[in-house]
């Protein structure tokens, strides 16, 4: 067993670090802070000129042909350095989506403008009464010649306000069985009859509602067969649980670190007393318990296969442990835990209260951690339907 990514990532890695020193500044970092907008446009172009934006794709399809310990390597460091790749993670998932089930036409159209960086998509599967089972979608399409006119509501159509398209899951059959009536379609966020509505979240995250009515969408836009929209829908979710390297808590961690060196209370830095140094231990091992799952992953996808289980093993692990993680060093810091990024004298700048209030999404958005246990129930270890 090797735990190491190889010479390869490594390498890769100090790139990815030149880059980041050059085109990531605190003002960027700041800037997604204040909005909730986790992107930022001249930083995502920049990774579009480097050639990184799908990076593993093969070179026949604009990338670089990065093998998944790059790709996992480039991804450890944009999230250490706290770079907002929202708008990448989500415009990777649905570009690859494009890329495997899109017509040659749409993928001509669309994908050379998402590899330059001049474009970011939205997903808008959940609605008010459709999360976890998205294929409960109500949203309507219904086929006008050579167009289609939806009518609906979408929730939590993340950053909807900045991208291009939003990849809609629609129902076109309300005949049939919930998941087989459903066909999927990237509708132009600027087409009339959109409207979007932010919603502010508790971790300072910006989402939005966004309304549908009577908008036109051509058939070309339609990205797979009709009525079989879940077929996509299944598709995208594997590419969007399919391993994220390093998480939030990693970033977190290394903050508190930091801070519990170069802070002293009652005459000696924070970092010498035991208790501090339990704490921070737990964190370190549970952030690296939930890397090595992340790498196998990684393994996964190296060796041809589909991360399903292991993706779900991942995102489940790290986002529980990073709520265990925020908790611990909330309560480790004090009172003044609760002083938020900007306060004076907010211990580590504010960032573990940031991450306290962000903490929780991360159980809910992408799937839930009940959802993420169905699946490695149910396809990982053969167990009943719950
Ligand atoms: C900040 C934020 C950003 C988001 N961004 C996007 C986005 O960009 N695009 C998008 O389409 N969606 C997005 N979502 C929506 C997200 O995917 C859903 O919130 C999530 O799937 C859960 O759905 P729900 O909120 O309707 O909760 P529900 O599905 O109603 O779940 C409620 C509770 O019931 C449990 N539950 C549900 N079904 C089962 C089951 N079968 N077995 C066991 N327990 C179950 C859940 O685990 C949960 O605890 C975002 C959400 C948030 C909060």
């Amino acid at each position: 067993m090797d735990f190491r990514l190889g010479s390869e990532a490594d390498a890769f890695r100090g790139i990815v670090r030149e880059f980041l020193d050059e085109h990531l500044t605190d003002e960027i970092r700041e800037r997604a802070h204040e909005t909730g907008t986790v992107h930022d446009w001249d930083f995502h172009r920049a990774l579009g000129e480097r050639g990184w934006i799908a990076a593993s794709w093969p070179v026949e399809y604009g990338g670089q042909g990065r093998s998944p310990y790059e790709l996992t390597a480039m991804r450890e460091e944009l999230r250490l350095a706290g770079a907002p790749t929202d708008g990448l993670g989500n415009t990777l998932i649905v570009a690859r989506t494009i890329n495997h089930l899109g017509s040659p036409e749409l993928k001509e159209e669309l994908l050379p403008r998402v590899l330059r960086g001049e474009m970011i998509f939205a997903l808008g599967y959940s609605e008010p009464d459709a999360g976890s089972d998205a294929a409960a979608a109500k949203t309507r399409a219904v086929r006008d010649g050579d167009e289609w006119v939806i009518n609906g509501q979408k929730m939590f159509t993340t950053l909807a306000h900045e991208a291009a398209y939003v990849l809609l899951l629609a129902r076109t059959d309300p005949d049939v069985a919930k998941h087989q009536g459903l066909t999927m379609f990237l509708v132009p966020l600027d087409a009339a009859g959109v409207e979007i509505t932010p919603v502010h979240t508790l971790g300072g995250e910006r989402t939005n509602v966004t309304y549908y009515t009577d908008v036109r969408v051509p058939d070309r836009l339609r990205v797979g067969d009709v009525d079989h929209g879940w077929e996509v829908a299944t598709v995208a979710l594997a590419f969007e649980r399919g391993g994220m390297g390093l998480t939030e808590s990693d970033r977190m961690w290394r903050q508190t670190v930091e801070w519990a060196s170069t802070t002293e209370r009652a005459g000696a830095p924070v970092i010498d007393d035991p208790l501090v140094r339990d704490r921070l231990a737990r964190v370190a091992i549970a952030n690296e318990v939930a890397k090595l799952l992340a790498y196998r992953v990684s393994w996964v996808v190296a060796s041809g296969g589909v991360p399903s289980i292991e993706g779900s093993m991942h995102k489940l692990f790290y986002a529980e442990r990073f709520q265990t993680a925020v908790a611990e060093l909330m309560d480790m810091l004090g009172p003044e835990a609760v002083l938020a990024h900007g306060a004076d004298d907010a211990p580590v700048d504010g960032w573990v209260e940031h991450q306290y209030r962000h903490a929780p999404v991360t159980t809910i958005y992408g799937g839930t951690s009940e959802v993420m246990r169905n699946i490695i129930a149910q396809r990982g270890l053969g167990l009943p339907r719950a």
